[in-house]
């Protein structure tokens, strides 16, 4: 069987995660602080917070920026439901929207009609890795007329004079949007370090600052760091130093650090990001688009154009006039054939917890329609050519029969 997503673990991430066991320090400490400062390097951003989930990161944002009840934060409806439920968990609406029928991401124009004076944050999602249409969306928000719909409730609010724009960008470390890479494209960008995605650490996060004047992105960094610790004054390292076992807790904070035991497998992935694990991604897309350019039932994703450059996280395979029944059966006869498949993902209206929050699916039909003729192929570093060609066999004979 091939699986759909195991991650890259070598004799270097194995030597790597020893030297953090054996060095007396797990937790979060000197290589967490130089994973941030190698990540903020890598995307040009002006500080970069390491977190235990992009989930934990998403929702860190949220509350610093003061979301709470009574108040809405767009997200698109296809999405992994973390987008959502960080907003839900602050006591805020999230305000679903459909996404473009091209490229999967959150539709402008949608975003646009959703709009209110409730309205706080957007959550952009950068889909299988391909940065969403950020000129646009910043442009958006700082709209006089859409400024002046913007009612500030808090210090932080008031600071920003608009909306926030704060990107999910679980799937794009890595990826590019009008040279510049994700992280520096909005307010604030949110990674993922997951198990399955492009980059990982097991389980973890990042928070990359990037607010404009007057935000001291640095003191935010602090207060982050500070936040995401209990609201401690001081982290465990700082109190290990001789005579400073006293601290205080400025605020009753969250409790979602990253640990160096995961920060050291962090360390080498972003080492060798660039150079080994994109090109690897960027070949296996190549590979999968050259042999679907000739079937006639494909549609081909989308991963480059003039202005952008995906990280190459998901390959979106979507398959030309079938229903989700027809679609379920193609994917069933791929795994008769020994190939694991998923799909990306369910549209957030199909899941109860939002189905019981009122959200209709037939709201969002592009939405349902790019879910229920999409198929994930598996992308990842140990895949080989001999692989390839055994889940693109699979694939072509499935969808031909389902479609004969
Ligand atoms: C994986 C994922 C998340 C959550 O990431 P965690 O690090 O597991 O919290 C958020 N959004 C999207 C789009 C994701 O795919």
């Amino acid at each position: 069987m091939i699986p759909f997503s195991p991650p890259r673990i070598d004799d270097k991430i194995i030597a790597e995660v020893v030297d953090t066991l054996k060095s007396g320090w797990i937790t979060t400490g000197p290589k967490t602080k130089l994973f941030e400062k190698k990540l903020t390097g890598y995307c040009g951003c002006k500080a970069t917070v390491a977190v235990s989930s992009a989930t934990a990161g998403l929702e860190l944002v949220l509350r610093w920026f003061g979301i709470k009840e009574g108040d809405e934060v767009i997200v698109p409806a296809y999405t992994y439901c973390a987008t959502a439920n960080v907003v839900i968990h602050c006591g805020a609406k999230p305000i679903m929207v459909d996404v473009n029928q091209d490229d999967f991401c959150i539709s402008i124009e949608a975003i646009e009609k959703a709009i209110t004076p409730r309205t706080k944050a957007i959550i952009p999602v950068d889909i299988a890795g391909l940065p969403c249409d950020y000129d646009r969306i910043n442009q958006l928000v700082c709209l006089n007329k859409i400024k002046a719909l913007f009612k500030a409730n808090t210090p932080e609010q008031e600071m920003l004079g608009r909306i926030l724009v704060l990107s999910d960008a679980a799937h794009s470390v890595g990826a590019w949007y009008k040279n510049k890479r994700t992280g520096v494209l909005t307010d604030v960008s949110v990674f993922s370090f997951h198990a399955v995605k492009n980059l990982t650490t097991a389980e973890g996060g990042a928070i990359a600052l990037n607010l404009p004047e007057p935000f001291d992105n640095q003191a935010l960094y602090q207060y982050f760091c500070t936040y995401m610790l209990h609201g401690q004054s001081k982290d465990a390292l700082a109190k290990m130093q001789k005579g400073a076992w006293r601290y205080d807790v400025i605020d009753a904070g969250y409790k979602a650090n990253m640990t160096d035991i995961l920060a050291s497998i962090g360390l080498v992935e972003l080492e060798r990001y660039d150079s080994d694990t994109l090109i690897k991604r960027k070949h296996i897309f190549d590979v999968y688009q050259k042999a679907f350019a000739s079937c006639k039932w494909a549609e081909l994703p989308h991963f480059e154009d003039e202005n952008r450059t995906s990280s190459y996280h998901v390959y979106l395979l979507r398959i030309k006039n079938i229903n989700e029944t027809q679609r379920d059966e193609i994917i069933q006869r791929i795994f008769d054939n020994d190939v694991s498949v998923n799909v990306h993902f369910q549209p957030l209206p199909l899941l109860s917890a939002y189905k019981n929050r009122g959200y209709k699916m037939s709201d969002y039909p592009i939405a349902f329609d790019n879910y229920q003729r999409e198929i994930s192929l598996p992308v990842y570093y140990d895949l080989t050519d001999e692989m390839l060609q055994q889940i693109i066999q699979a694939v072509k004979k499935s969808v031909e029969e389902v479609l004969s």
